[in-house]
């Protein structure tokens, strides 16, 4: 039997493929607004959300005027139509198992300035939730690691996403800069034993509200007992579900948008001004790693352009660089230089991955600014800068965690 229902999509994400425009919905049936409206609370909106997740390629190329970050409306369908798009449904972003076929049908860009789109942007968002204070953060932060250990900063292979880590000496982490990885068409490239160690009790800084950015959180319960440092920004059903399980444990710490930055002595975060763009409005991390007496700056960029980050650079001493997006193809974006001394560059992503990252093109601009000491998340778990001698054996007492360096 046909069937056929109304959506409102949070519009997640528009790549350019070879193949066409790949776009990712995070979906709530159009009925769940009245409940939203009548819900108080953060918690109580949050628990009447049911969101689906559509992944679909158009190879007319035609965006239908979706913009990423903006809410639009469509049916879905169980039967194709004229002008349908056929897409993959997800009923959660980790389960990957019970994917439907589905047909996408009258997509309708909501104005942003419009009524419906304000009151969605409200509805599906942290508000009601407090910002913490510079004090909570910074007390999360402090005595993690001092000035007078060597450590490192780890690139875990996490798939398609992204997940590092500030080890301590031990080599165990002492805080998470996102914790993230494949998921949905890329979950395929998501190790299946990937498991991240808790140990220190370090705290997670989520870069953006991006799933291959927080789903290890998801996949592993107990990473949702650690206290996350998260930025406040726009999201989708989806962010906002993963946002409620974390806020259920006293986890969810958000950074207020006025701090502009907080320096520790292994590292520095650093808000981007607020833009429409998750990418480019989240947090930003310097790892200061390397041996007590020689310490680097790595700039760990997560999803931002560059040239959003631009008074950052200029006031940095560069030893390396977590390369932007995965190594995807952000045009006209210039890398920052690498120094004489340091110049290491590394890629998250995963094998054979939907959106064919890293771009040549942006491999050959890294390489042009003399970042030449490539690292690659698929060999395995690395770090920068290099260990002298890798650890014969596994990092925390109960042997259970897969974050060996193999570099
Ligand atoms: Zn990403
Ligand atoms: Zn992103």
């Amino acid at each position: 039997m046909q069937s056929n229902k109304s959506y409102f999509a949070y519009v997640d994400s528009i790549e350019h493929t070879r193949e066409g425009l790949s776009i990712c919905f995070d979906a709530i049936p159009t009925e769940t607004l009245e409940r939203l409206h009548q819900a108080t609370t953060f918690e109580t909106r949050a628990g009447e959300l049911e969101p689906v997740i559509l992944e679909t390629l158009d190879p007319s190329k035609n965006s239908h005027n979706l913009r990423v970050d903006h809410w639009c409306r469509f049916n879905i369908a169980t039967k194709s139509s004229f002008g349908s798009l056929a897409a993959q449904q997800y009923r959660s972003p980790n389960n990957v198992e019970n994917i439907e076929e589905v047909f996408i049908e009258n997509i309708e860009h909501l104005d942003g300035r419009g009524r419906l789109s304000r009151s969605l942007r409200q509805l599906v968002s942290l508000d009601g939730l407090q910002d913490a204070t510079q004090n909570n953060i910074e007390a999360l932060l402090n005595h993690k690691i001092s000035e007078q250990e060597d450590n490192y900063l780890a690139v875990y292979n996490v798939g398609q996403g992204a997940c590092l880590a500030v080890l301590a000496n031990s080599l165990q982490p002492a805080l998470y800069f996102d914790l993230g990885g494949g998921c949905l068409k890329n979950a395929g490239t998501y190790p299946v034993n990937f498991q991240p160690c808790f140990t220190l009790n370090p705290p997670v800084v989520l870069s953006h509200w991006h799933m291959d950015h927080w789903i290890s959180g998801d996949r592993h319960q107990s990473a949702q007992q650690l206290p996350w440092i998260v930025p406040r920004q726009a999201l989708g059903p989806s962010d906002m579900r993963f946002a409620q399980k974390l806020q259920s444990y006293g986890s969810l710490i958000i950074w207020p948008n006025n701090l502009t930055s907080l320096i520790t002595p292994f590292c520095e975060i650093h808000k981007i001004p607020n833009a429409s763009n998750r990418n480019n409005s989240g947090l930003v991390f310097v790892a200061k790693v390397g041996p007590h007496n020689d310490k680097v700056n790595v700039l760990c960029s997560d999803d931002a352009k560059y040239v959003k980050l631009l008074h950052l650079i200029s006031s940095l001493r560069l030893g390396g660089l977590i390369a932007t997006h995965h190594g995807g193809l952000y045009r006209g974006d210039i890398p920052p230089q690498a120094s004489i001394t340091s110049n290491y560059i590394a890629y998250s992503y995963g094998q054979r991955n939907s959106y064919g990252y890293p771009n040549r093109q942006t491999v050959n601009k890294h390489q042009n600014a003399g970042l030449t000491t490539r690292r690659d998340s698929i060999n395995g778990n690395q770090t920068i800068p290099i260990l002298g001698t890798l650890p014969g054996m596994s990092l925390c007492s109960g042997g259970r965690c897969s974050l060996t360096i193999v570099q």
